[in-house]
């Protein structure tokens, strides 16, 4: 009996498998089929603001809408790409559109995600100053948005690019941060601009005693250092009220603005700013 229980479960592993690797391959050549035709992906942009909701800048995020099946989440593609060998165009499609909307648009910062395999191309460095080249966005202007693990692996090639980046006055901030295992070591060691609280942590502000205690050693720590702090996923009014308490440089989340598409994105822009919600009146 429960030997062919646990047949039947092989079994039944097995065909998921099949099915997850079938799904897999027919991504891998839908994308490939996208990049190609180049009109199912787009760029949007989802806004960053001062706690007191001015507009700073954005930051840009891949979209992959298929024919058929939809919007597809980054959090599904961006993982195949990276293994098919993809990511690079993918990236640097992502990068083109971002630099341009940020030549259009000086002094608001344009964050933009990098993959460990663009940063280790010797020739992403000359690709980046290219681009800034041709669109006239100002180094200072562009964030390149990174993850621990990158740091991790401590190679030649992407410690001189980060190097290079930085000698030029493009920012590098560290995305998803507190998710690694190494944070405060690498922040001692590389320097970075800003860190990207992850919003594992925003999510429980204010209701928990213990996130709200980690947050603020993260931000306390990371002004100690000279490194500005982000917070991501901000949702509610509380929760920024309480970043803004504990000297949060930059909000992040629905609360003030999802990602939007170029036009909007360069409406709110010239906007400016955001207005906060009227207090209700007492009758
Ligand atoms: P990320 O860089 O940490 O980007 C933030 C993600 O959080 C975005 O998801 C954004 O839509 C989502 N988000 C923003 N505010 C809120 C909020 O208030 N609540 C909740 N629940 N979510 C919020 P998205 O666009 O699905 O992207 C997921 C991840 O995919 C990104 O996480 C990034 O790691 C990766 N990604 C997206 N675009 C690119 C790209 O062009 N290149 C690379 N290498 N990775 C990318
Ligand atoms: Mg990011
Ligand atoms: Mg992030
Ligand atoms: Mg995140």
């Amino acid at each position: 009996e429960a030997k062919a229980n646990g047949r039947n479960r092989a079994v039944v592993f097995h065909e998921h498998m099949n099915e997850l690797l079938q799904l897999r391959h027919t991504v891998e050549g839908e994308l490939r089929e996208a990049l190609r035709r180049d009109d199912q992906l787009s760029v949007s942009f989802q806004p960053l603001f001062t706690p007191d909701r001015k507009v700073m800048g954005a930051e840009a995020l891949a979209r992959w809408t298929h024919p058929k099946y939809g919007p597809i989440s980054p959090a599904q593609f961006i993982p195949v790409a990276e293994s098919a060998g993809l990511i690079e165009a993918l990236g640097d499609a992502v990068l083109r559109r971002a630099l341009e909307m940020g030549g259009h648009w000086p002094e608001r910062t344009i964050a933009v995600n990098i993959s460990p395999a663009q940063l280790r191309n010797p020739k992403f460095q000359s690709r980046v100053f290219e681009l800034l080249a041709l669109t006239g966005m100002r180094p200072g202007d562009l964030e390149l948005e990174i993850t621990e693990g990158i740091l991790l692996e401590d190679e030649m090639v992407t410690t001189e690019t980060l190097r290079a980046f930085r000698a030029a006055g493009i920012k590098i901030a560290l995305d998803d941060f507190g998710t690694g295992y190494s944070s405060l070591n690498y922040l001692k060691r590389y320097a970075v601009d800003r860190i990207k609280i992850d919003r594992s942590f925003i999510s429980q502000l204010g209701e928990d005693q213990t996130s709200s205690a980690i947050v603020q050693a993260m931000v306390t720590l990371a002004h100690a250092m000279g490194i500005e702090v982000t917070a991501e996923g901000v949702e509610t009014e509380k929760q920024l009220t309480v970043l803004r308490d504990m000297g949060c440089n930059t909000i992040q989340g629905y609360l003030l603005a999802p990602p939007i598409d170029p036009d909007k994105a360069a409406a709110l822009f010239a906007q400016g700013a955001v207005r906060a919600p009227q207090r209700r009146r007492r009758a």
